[in-house]
């Protein structure tokens, strides 16, 4: 398997001087081609942080972010916007649609902001698998909290991203509903060979994916594969996730 994403010694400080925060330590991670990754940890260990330098969205302190065969370190921001909007997708928590646009235009914006044609084909396949046929005219807000966050995978998968990385994409959603949302991001990833990576503090989440990775004050502690939520809740009350 071909590694898509890959961090090598990556650290990320925040401030100067005494109030200087390490959010990230020196953290090494290689996420293989057409895999499902989870990020947990307690809050503040860092998963923000990683996700962002991991997406090109923010500059490590030191050490290497590489995209496919892409160095991100030294590109210019308008190289790293570039970089963002054809070769990663984003799905945030919030969903982040446009009001104003109808389903159709919310999915094919990232085309058009890349100034790059909708090919028909590959939009019809996309809209029907994440169930939203019949409903590409409407505008988000005639849109469930579950429908609408489908409007949002299928617009961070139009454009072939080489990942899709996920911020909470079940936090504003209820129990049923993200069950749905989460079992159509392991279908992008069996069906569609897509790479996903999610941050979450959900171990039901996190049971969806191949892999957990546990960040615990800015290391990766511990990964473990074909998780369940059982074995990531107790992973995560051993990192003190849930004591105060
Ligand atoms: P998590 O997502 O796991 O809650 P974060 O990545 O948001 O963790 O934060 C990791 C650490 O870095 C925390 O101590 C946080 O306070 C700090 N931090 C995050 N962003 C900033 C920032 N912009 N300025 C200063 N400190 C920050």
């Amino acid at each position: 398997m071909t590694d898509v994403v890959r961090l090598e010694a990556v650290s990320k400080v925040y401030g100067k001087g005494q109030g200087a925060v390490a959010a990230l330590r020196e953290v090494s991670v290689a996420i293989p081609s057409g895999s499902f990754t989870a990020v947990m940890g307690p809050s503040g260990s860092g998963k923000s942080t990683f996700l962002h330098c991991a997406a090109g969205l923010d500059v490590p302190s030191s050490g290497s972010v590489r995209l496919g065969g892409t160095e991100l370190s030294g590109l210019s921001e308008n190289r790293l916007t570039e970089l963002r909007r054809q070769r990663i997708g984003f799905v945030f928590q919030s969903f982040n649609l446009v009001g104003s646009l109808t389903v159709l235009e919310n999915i094919t914006l990232p085309l058009r902001l890349a100034g790059a044609k909708a090919d028909r084909g590959w939009l019809e396949e996309v809209v029907r698998r994440v169930g939203l046929e019949g409903r590409t005219g409407h505008r988000p807000a005639q849109l469930s909290g579950g429908q609408q966050q489908r409007v949002a995978i299928a617009r961070a998968l139009v454009t072939r991203p080489e990942v899709v990385f996920g911020d909470e994409p079940t936090g504003a959603l209820d129990t049923m509903t993200a069950r749905d949302v989460l079992r159509l991001l392991r279908e992008v990833v069996e069906g569609m060979g897509q790479t996903v990576v999610m941050v979450t503090h959900d171990p039901v989440a996190a049971s969806y994916a191949d892999t957990v990775l546990f960040l615990a004050d800015g290391r990766i502690v511990d990964s473990m594969t074909a998780p369940t939520s059982d074995k990531v809740a107790e992973r995560m009350t051993r990192l003190g996730a849930w004591t105060r």
